[in-house]
């Protein structure tokens, strides 16, 4: 929804009505031109106004749209004084011809320009001289057309060129609106298209009866050639409401994307076609003009394709730390902070990859459950600071035990640790857990909260050949039981799990002494 700006409206009648009206009641040429150099002046500075209210890229359009209309209103002004100073008649281009098509390589300029990521330096010198380019060609449309019987251009041609131009604005234009997603982008681009394609309505019927059937110079029906730019002036300022913002996958489509990367060369191709045009009566020059828009364009395309691989570099840097941070954090996931060895996550995940590699293989797979012994008891006395040390110690001592591949220890909670040793039978992983035992003895951390006075731990072992029917859960459960039971019989002594009943035969066999609570249930 479009908040019209009502004083603007007002202002729009009242000059259109005055126009009439000096049309009409009071034939003058003189006031009825200034009229229509006011319209164009007034939606240029209201377009100017604008551009200040504007972030910085869409302030350029509007910049430039106003610069565009501002020019135009030049061009009337020396009209204007040409015809009721000098009274000419126009028989060939004059100097206000130059600012009429100058206007529309500003206003095309500003319905080209795209986004922030084309906003720099080297790009606006790049469509600066494009735009100088197509200013001297003009020029050497208008004044140096070399044709055989006058080096002006004559006024029969000029209707042509103007049609030209404001074609070339009005497709652009379209094609622009087409390709925007809703927002104040949009709206100023609404704008660029209501002008230019009223432009087209306005100015080819007024040329063409002013070429081919009479002046229409201070008549009333060209109080229409105010309508494109008071529409401007209404459009800027007039504000659009309650547009949200269109999700992204809009801006991203192939044809949104096309026709903003290709807008530039709208611009270009503008140019190509002049310097051709030129190229018929002035092949030098044309010929000229065709390599030197042509080697801005290039200049322009390969600035963008550098800045495109700088920031295609940049996102793989960025890429690739991420990918760095993110295996960082995966690997700080798995790991205790304490004690720095794996943690219960990851025991888990070794655990499934090894019991379905023992499952495959037909290989045992083993269990060690350790269990510093009267804990609480050294907390108590020596505080958990010197717990968090003990615990860290033997942690760091246990681990050294388990060399082979694919063993692993880890924290399992608390004061407990596990160990998994895949293809270790029960009298392996027995040896095992009784070298750990033994070795946190001889160590002898103090702790006089124990019976003993010094740290000590107490270990479950159970073993198994896993076979279908069997479940790791239940192996952990068996070397846990095993703990208990070395706790019970007076800790700092490793026990395996004892069988109690028989698994069924159809399971599988046991490594060892495995108790029916391995089985499925
Ligand atoms: P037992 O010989 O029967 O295993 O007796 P215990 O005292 O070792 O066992 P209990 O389960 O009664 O106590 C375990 C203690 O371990 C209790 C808890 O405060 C302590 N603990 C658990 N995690 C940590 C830790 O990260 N740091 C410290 N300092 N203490 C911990
Ligand atoms: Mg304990
Ligand atoms: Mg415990």
């Amino acid at each position: 929804m479009i908040r019209i700006s009502k004083p603007a409206v007002v202002v729009a009648v009242a000059m259109m009505s005055l126009h009439v009206i000096a049309a009409v009641a009071e034939p003058s040429i003189f006031l009825t031109n200034a009229l229509i150099a006011v319209a164009p002046l007034l939606a240029g500075l209201a377009c100017l106004w604008r551009s200040r209210r504007q972030p910085s890229v869409l302030a350029d359009k509007w910049r430039l749209l106003g610069i565009g209309l501002l020019i135009w209103a030049i061009g009337q002004a020396c009209y204007t004084y040409a015809t009721v100073v000098h009274h000419n008649v126009q028989t060939a281009a004059l100097p206000s011809d130059f600012w009429f098509l100058v206007y529309g390589i500003f206003v095309l300029l500003a319905v080209c320009s795209v986004g922030e990521d084309q906003d720099s330096t080297a790009i606006l010198i790049a469509d600066s001289a494009q735009a100088t380019l197509a200013i001297v060609l003009i020029y050497v449309t208008l004044f140096m057309n070399n044709h055989i019987s006058q080096q002006k251009l004559p006024a029969s041609q000029l209707t042509s060129l103007y049609l030209g131009e404001n074609l070339a604005l009005a497709l652009t234009a379209t094609v622009r609106l087409l390709a925007m997603p809703d927002g104040e982008d949009r709206y100023f681009h609404r704008a660029a298209f209501t002008f230019s394609w009223l432009m087209i309505l306005v100015s080819t019927p007024l040329n063409y009866l002013d070429a081919f059937v009479g002046p229409t110079n201070g008549k009333a029906i060209e109080v229409a050639w105010l309508i494109p730019f008071l529409a401007v002036l209404v459009m800027a300022f007039s504000k659009e409401q309650g547009t949200k913002p269109e999700p992204m996958e809009k801006h991203r489509s192939w044809g949104a994307m096309m026709v903003y990367n290709a807008s530039p060369v709208f611009f270009t191709m503008c140019v190509l076609l002049l310097g051709a045009h030129i190229a018929q009566h002035r092949p030098v020059v044309g010929f000229a003009a065709v390599v030197g828009a042509l080697l801005i364009y290039t200049f322009r395309a390969t600035i963008l394709q550098t800045r495109l691989r700088q920031v295609q570099e940049s996102l793989n840097d960025s890429e690739r730390n991420l990918r760095l941070l993110n295996s960082q954090l995966h690997e700080q996931s798995l790991i205790d902070p304490l004690t720095q060895i794996a943690n219960r996550r990851r025991f888990e995940q070794v655990l499934e990859v090894e019991w379905n590699r023992a499952l495959r293989s037909g290989w045992p797979i083993s269990i060690v459950m350790l269990d510093i012994d009267h804990f609480k008891s050294l907390n108590d006395r020596y505080g958990h600071l010197r717990g968090d040390e003990c615990l860290t110690a033997v942690a760091q001592m246990l681990r050294r035990d388990l060399r082979r591949g694919g063993e692993l220890l880890a924290r399992y909670g608390g004061e407990e640790f596990v160990a998994v040793l895949p293809n270790v039978d029960a009298d392996g992983a027995m040896l095992t857990a009784e070298a750990m035992r033994a070795r946190v003895h001889q160590i002898g951390l103090e702790n006089h909260g124990s019976p003993i006075g010094r740290l000590t731990i107490s270990v479950g072992v159970c073993s198994v050949v896993p076979v279908a029917g069997l479940t790791r859960e239940g192996l952990v459960d068996a070397a846990d039981t095993a703990l208990y039971r070395a706790k019970a019989n007076g800790r700092n002594r490793a026990e395996l799990s004892e069988p109690s009943a028989p698994a069924k035969p159809a399971m599988g066999r046991m490594a060892s002494n495995v108790g029916a609570h391995l089985v499925e249930e």
